[in-house]
């Protein structure tokens, strides 16, 4: 294989990523802080993830599914893994071969596991509000549970992320199954829930998009760090005369001489069309808003303040999560998720 240099590059931090995990772990008090590792550590690679939050002292991780704890093995020393989908039928031969425990998230699961035999330990999710996964609370104290061997039950919280009643009534909800459900540990905040203070931690909490640089409430504003920078190269500059247009359906017009840089970027990589309008880049501190419509490998940015840019210099994206999510319209879940397989992710 020749070695081909790819045109996006994702720079990642783990100076950022391990400071963000130190935070929310104080955050979380006497708790463990774990991390979740789904959708490949939320795009930025759940195998480098995982191994620089083992190395800085986390110890549990959570993925979706088992093809996703499957890419991990082999895991590093002296973690747990479990996966939040639980087991469905086709699942029990990963679920016997893997080191990881699954989630159970219904009475079916429930039955499933305890059919299989040999007394392995699970994790089980009770729904207190959210009806997505998990056994509804009657179910859970109505002897659905009893002599099942469960390392930490879970619920999750559905608006954390809010001010509003169901955060306190998720609470109230999930202090009454920890009263009669026994289990090793109890599970309830994601990155917001953590943000809601000491009554929220439990034994252990469950940071995801917090780790990775996205800010869940204002409380964490100061405190998290940026930890993925997209960069593009350019692939041209040219000169577009004022009145000429850009792009398709011509929707930009240069409103007077422009120097334009074509960058090697697109909606395929999951640079979606809604940065129309708002999105832009920065080269060597100069700003380059984007302009015209995003096509599916290519995006323009007016350079004509960047005078020195041209073919083959790094264009760093604007990707301040919070930001760019509230000019784009899309979550910062999705901010980070959708960035495309094109992109090299170089950790430093
Ligand atoms: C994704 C997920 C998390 C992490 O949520 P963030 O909002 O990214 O912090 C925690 N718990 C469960 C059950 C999840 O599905």
């Amino acid at each position: 294989m020749i070695a081909v240099p790819s045109p996006l590059r994702l720079r990642l931090s783990s100076d950022a990523l391990v400071a963000n995990w130190r935070w929310l772990a104080a955050q979380s008090g006497a708790a463990a802080c774990g991390a979740a590792l789904k959708a490949d550590g939320y795009g930025l690679g759940a195998r480098e993830v995982m191994r620089h939050l083992a190395a800085a002292g986390c110890r549990d991780f959570f993925v979706a599914t088992w093809a996703e704890a499957a890419a991990l093995m082999p895991l590093p020393a002296n973690v747990s893994l479990s996966v939040l989908h639980g087991v469905g039928e086709s699942d029990m031969v990963a679920a016997r071969l893997l080191p990881a425990r699954p989630v159970l998230n219904s009475v079916e699961q429930v039955q499933r596991w305890r059919e299989a035999g040999e007394g392995q330990r699970c994790d089980v999710m009770v729904d207190t509000g959210m009806n997505r996964l998990g056994l509804r609370v009657e179910e859970a104290l109505g002897g659905a549970l009893d002599g099942l061997a469960i390392e930490t039950l879970h619920s999750h919280l559905a608006s954390a992320d809010e001010d509003c009643d169901q955060n306190a009534r998720q609470l109230v909800t999930f202090c009454a199954l920890r009263d009669r459900v026994p289990a090793r540990r109890y599970s309830l905040a994601n990155s917001a829930g953590i943000c809601l203070g000491a009554d929220y931690t439990f034994d252990l909490t469950r940071p995801g998009i917090a780790l990775y640089g996205g800010i869940p409430r204002v409380e964490a504003a100061e405190h998290i760090r940026q930890v993925a920078f997209p960069g593009a190269r350019v692939l041209q500059v040219r000169t577009v005369p004022a009145g000429e247009t850009v792009g398709y359906g011509a929707s930009w017009a240069a409103p007077h001489d422009c120097r334009i840089a074509v960058a090697n970027l697109g909606y395929a990589d999951g640079y979606l069309r809604c940065h129309a309008g708002s999105g832009g880049a920065t080269w060597q501190g100069q700003a380059l808003p984007l302009v015209g419509r995003v096509s599916m490998d290519l995006t323009a940015f007016d350079a004509s303040d960047a005078a020195g840019v041209g073919e083959g210099d790094w264009l760093s994206l604007s990707y301040d999560l919070p930001e760019v999510s509230g000019r784009s319209g899309l979550s910062q879940y999705e901010l980070l998720t959708g960035l495309g397989s094109r992109f090299e992710r170089v950790w430093g």
